[in-house]
């Protein structure tokens, strides 16, 4: 599949198992989400932007990095929430926009109901963050309203994803990377994610 990149490392597999495990109590569940989210974030920046600048050593001046590109973050309310920190904590001048997006349970369809994103685009690349690759539906409906607000270079960051997320994905901003820490079976008939994890923000927010 192209664009789509699924981490082989060993401590995602790990701190993922961990994850998954219908034992592992929010505080726990939040720490790894937050983990994990920062080992996925070394691989989806790979390709930024870099600009040289001069840095005086103790010893020397000599020619260093910078990064040229503006970042947002982009979490997806609520599961999004707890991937931001651990992205953050890697890129702190990062600006974070939330995307309120809940899923209709009947057509199983995203709904917006946050959006406070400027009129102008303040960033030239956005990171989106949710945990799930369900349906597909919210990451498409966030992709849309990114690219309506002007931002060329977008990518999805996710724990895991479906099969069928990805095709929807794929079908619709084929332009867009997807990062995840694994790709699962399949949906059952509720749109979850199976084997996944169970729902990503009832988990953190001990809302299960
Ligand atoms: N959202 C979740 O939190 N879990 C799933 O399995 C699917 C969507």
């Amino acid at each position: 599949m192209t664009n789509v990149f699924v981490s082989k490392h060993p401590l995602i597999a790990h701190k993922l198992t961990r994850l998954r495990d219908v034992n592992t109590e929010p505080k726990k569940f939040r720490e790894l989400v937050r983990e994990i989210a920062g080992l996925l974030t070394y691989e989806a920046t790979s390709d930024l932007l870099i600009t040289p600048r001069s840095v005086q050593t103790p010893l020397q001046t000599t020619t260093g990095w910078e990064l040229k590109e503006k970042i947002g973050l982009i979490p997806i309310l609520r599961a999004g929430l707890g991937m931001t920190e651990g992205v953050w904590e890697l890129m702190p001048t990062a600006e974070v926009w939330h995307i309120g997006l809940y899923r209709d349970e009947r057509t199983l369809k995203p709904v917006e109901y946050y959006n406070k994103l400027p009129l102008e685009p303040t960033v030239s690349v956005c990171l989106i963050l949710d945990p799930m690759l369900a349906t597909g539906g919210s990451a498409v409906a966030t992709v849309d309203l990114l690219k309506r607000w002007g931002v060329k270079k977008i990518k999805f960051m996710g724990l895991i994803g479906s099969p069928e997320g990805i095709k929807t994905m794929q079908e619709h901003h084929p332009d867009v990377p997807i990062h995840l820490a694994s790709i699962d079976e399949r949906l059952n008939e509720n749109g979850y994610i199976l084997p996944g994890l169970g729902d990503a923000g009832d988990r953190q927010f001990g809302t299960a």
